[in-house]
């Protein structure tokens, strides 16, 4: 026990363990060992947690800071974090083995969110509403919307909960956080920075463990709203837990995105985006391009490229610096992953790479895998694997390709390769998912609205808008004469 960290959870603007004293430990994938122990929250610590998130809307310092003030301690958190890149980036890595360069790319990348909603936290105005009736002057007030409970997925932690902080904390409202119980280090860790900035008591919480805190936190009465990134199961159970009290709820889910190659695309640059989309992060990404859909004229002489550089991927340590992929993240995905690749076979689908545990390295490690002679109808065309295992299926025009893309209960994110600029735009137009990319993969920004279509989710993260997700409108009437009116009738 004494190589692994110890972490307690922040609740108060304190660190603390959980009120049983109940812990559990995070695996490192890579070498199959606990490398953390952190508390296992109960009823208790999530009631503590939120009525610290409450106090400090309700009557903390915080709810009397101008968006001046708050933008200020955005940026001071955005530059400490920039300053712990490494630190944070290492945390992840171990806890869920994806390579530490794409970890610290994202931690890099990570304070632009927070300099960017800082600028906004000062503009965020109401509208004055010319009245129809003379003896009104009617304005509206953009209101935070109040305690906000963050649950966050395994994959990319620090990345998906910058998502929601940063236009949440812009906008005056408070954290509770419960990361998953997969990845949970990097989220003490911020808390430190948090503390370090000056943010008062309250603002921001973590709480860890599996099970109890997430569903409490859904339920809990004092929360104004849930902002979820998970599976879709998991995003639905939550919905039906919110509407009980119209709890505000948005939902970043999975996906199934097709990545589509036309015969007058760059076959190497589309080869190359294919590898991207389904191998980067171990094919462990909400927008894994996990449907390649390749026009039939071209699908050989792409598969020879794509099955050539498949077979060149290094495997291994994450944390070294040439690693391509790493391990599987935990035990529960491991299994999900080996269970699709015996069902693509039990479908009949032709396994051209992969398919198998590399023996070298050990279980977590799944070779890429990819299967060709896919039908759309299969199992692993319409279910999110959320691992390294590619489905190649071939079409024959553009009409059939957008079917096929379409054909799927999700839509989050799509691509498009070809050299035709009409064609690029025209098939773009019709994908139904929150993001397409034009001869490119995997590409995303603070500037730009993230989210769902269809099964993949409610609402939009990043971009000017999502702040609205984070506020409530408010409209003030105000009575111009002072003399009495009517009281029987409307306005
Ligand atoms: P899960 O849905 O299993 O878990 C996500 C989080 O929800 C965890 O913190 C989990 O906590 C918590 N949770 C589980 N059940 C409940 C519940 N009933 N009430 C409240 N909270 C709950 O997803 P994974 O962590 O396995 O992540 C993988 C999924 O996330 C994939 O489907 C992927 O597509 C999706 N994802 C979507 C993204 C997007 O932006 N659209 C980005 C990244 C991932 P616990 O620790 O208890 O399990």
């Amino acid at each position: 026990m004494s190589s692994i960290q110890q972490f307690q959870m922040y609740i108060d603007g304190k660190f603390v363990p959980s009120v049983t004293g109940a812990q559990f430990e995070s695996l490192n994938p890579a070498t199959g060992k606990p490398w953390a122990a952190l508390p296992e929250a109960g009823l208790e610590d999530v009631n503590a947690a939120v009525n610290s998130a409450r106090n400090a809307f309700d009557k903390g310092p915080w709810s009397n800071f101008t968006g001046t003030e708050r933008a200020r301690l955005l940026r001071k958190l955005g530059d400490i974090i920039a300053r712990d890149a490494e630190l944070l980036a290492s945390c992840e890595s171990k806890d869920n083995g994806k390579l530490y360069r794409e970890m610290l790319g994202q931690w890099k990348y990570i304070p632009e969110w927070f300099y960017y909603y800082a600028g906004m936290a000062d503009k965020l105005q109401g509208d004055t509403i010319p009245s129809d009736r003379n003896n009104f002057f009617i304005y509206t007030r953009r209101e935070p919307i109040g305690v906000v409970a963050a649950i966050t997925a395994w994959n990319s932690p620090g990345l998906l909960l910058t998502f929601k902080l940063a236009p949440g904390l812009a906008a005056g409202c408070t954290f509770v956080v419960k990361p998953s119980e997969h990845a949970p280090v990097s989220t003490i860790e911020l808390a430190k920075r948090f503390e370090e900035a000056g943010f008062p008591p309250g603002v921001f919480n973590v709480i860890t463990g599996a099970g109890i805190p997430g569903a409490a936190l859904v339920d809990h009465p004092g929360v104004d709203k849930v902002a979820f990134t998970g599976a879709t199961q998991t995003g639905k159970k939550i919905a039906a837990s919110t509407a009980k009290n119209l709890t505000r709820v948005s939902l970043e889910l999975g996906g199934k995105s097709p990545n589509i190659v036309f015969d007058d695309a760059d076959l190497d640059v589309a080869a190359n985006g294919a590898i991207a989309g389904i191998f980067g992060a171990t094919g462990q990404t909400c927008m894994a391009g996990s449907r390649l859909l390749v026009h039939e004229k071209v699908h050989d002489a792409l598969m020879d490229r794509i099955l050539a550089r498949t077979a060149q991927i290094k495997m291994g340590n994450p944390l070294d610096a040439d690693t391509e992929m790493g391990p599987v993240a935990n035990a529960p995905q491991l299994d999900k992953v080996l269970e699709y690749i015996t069902v693509g076979l039990q479908d009949g689908a032709k396994l051209a790479a992969g398919g198998k545990q590399d023996e070298k390295l050990g279980p977590m490690f799944v070779m890429p895998t990819i299967f060709t002679g896919v039908t759309n109808q299969m199992r692993i065309a319409q279910e999110e694997v959320f691992g390294p295992i590619l489905s190649v299926i071939k079409f024959k025009d553009e009409e059939e390709a957008i079917a096929i893309a379409n054909d799927t209960r999700f839509g989050l994110a799509a691509a498009v390769w070809t050299q035709n600029i009409h064609r690029a735009h025209r098939v773009a137009h019709q994908l139904r998912a929150g993001t397409v990319w034009i001869n490119a993969y995997r590409v995303v920004s603070f500037l730009t609205p993230f989210g769902g279509f269809k099964e993949s989710g409610l609402g939009r993260e990043n971009g000017m808008d999502s702040i609205r997700e984070y506020t409530e409108t408010k409209s003030v009437y105000v009575e111009l004469t002072g003399k009495p009116r009517d009281p029987f009738t409307l306005g």
